[in-house]
């Protein structure tokens, strides 16, 4: 009970202003949702959420366009129809700058399968290049040389990313940074729900934590924008795992002070898998050990 009644004199999340989205998630409480929704942050960014009425893990994907090429990051989880959603946008956007192609790079935010279930569906699209899982293959592609130490940049043409490597939730994670909005892209390292970190990764999470905000100290970041949400905007209070719908939904958007919270909160032992550290923003979850 007296959970309970903390839980409810504590205030509930507003929305930030000015709110970065203008539209509500959708949320799987409507009878009847889109399988994807997109909200565009600028002419040339779109955020794509897949429903979680097509998958519990109801993801969130991003699309890039440069002047020389488009970035997606993440192709969805199982049963997601993506790529028609991307076709549509990229299609919309040459039209709009009178153009009749550019180059897709499918990359990832890491190599769980409710992140690159529709890359097959990209393989045979043309002019587009897909990213391997392996943390040799991202850092290949993107040229650094020292993985997970060192941040690549990625230029779309005139709109350069930083690729930042974040193994720890898993392997191949990685960060992007558009300086032009100041977003940080991050994946499930770091987003409105439970960071899942297997034990024997969490001396990487701490380190990719510390680099992280070294990062952080030097680039301004107007918010992080995470692959999930599975917080409410009661603080500290996740959904049930696998939970079909989401009513009240954290925003997706996470201040950039989270990253140095999270830092810190990952100090601690973290070492009973199941006991979780719970935060206002978001829940760390020490999970047993993975291969990868
Ligand atoms: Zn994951
Ligand atoms: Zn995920």
């Amino acid at each position: 009970m007296a959970c309970a009644a903390l839980a409810v004199a504590q205030s509930a999340y507003a929305a930030p202003h000015p709110a970065l989205f203008p539209e509500k998630w959708i949320d799987g409480t409507l009878a009847d949702e889109p399988v994807t929704q997109v909200q565009a942050l600028d002419g040339d960014t779109f955020v794509i959420r897949q429903s979680i009425k097509t998958n519990f893990e109801a993801p969130f994907l991003y699309l890039l366009f440069g002047r020389d090429k488009v970035l997606l990051v993440d192709t969805g989880a199982k049963d997601g129809r993506i790529r028609p959603t991307v076709d549509r946008l990229v299609a919309d956007w040459l039209a709009a700058h009178h153009r009749t192609s550019i180059p897709l790079v499918v990359a990832h935010s890491h190599s769980h399968g409710d992140h690159v279930a529709g890359d097959a569906a990209f393989r045979d699209r043309p002019g587009t290049t897909v990213v391997g899982l392996k943390p040799a293959d991202v850092a290949a592609f993107f040229g650094i040389a020292n993985w997970p130490q060192q941040i690549a940049r990625f230029d779309l043409g005139g709109r350069v990313l930083n690729v930042i490597p974040t193994p720890g939730h898993q392997a191949a994670a990685a960060m992007y940074y558009d300086a032009r909005l100041k977003i940080l892209l991050s994946g499930d390292t770091l987003y409105p729900g439970r960071l899942y970190v297997p034990v024997n990764f969490m001396p990487d999470d701490r380190a990719s934590l510390d680099r992280l905000a070294a990062f952080a100290a030097t680039h301004p970041i107007r918010a992080a924008l995470g692959a999930h949400i599975e917080m409410t905007r009661t603080p500290g209070l996740d959904y049930g795992h696998e939970a079909p719908t989401h009513p009240d939904e954290h925003p997706l958007e996470l201040p950039a002070s989270t990253i140095a919270e999270l830092k810190i909160g990952l100090k601690a032992p973290l070492d009973v898998p199941g006991k979780g550290q719970v935060h206002d923003h978001f829940i760390v979850m020490p999970v047993p050990a993975r291969s990868e």
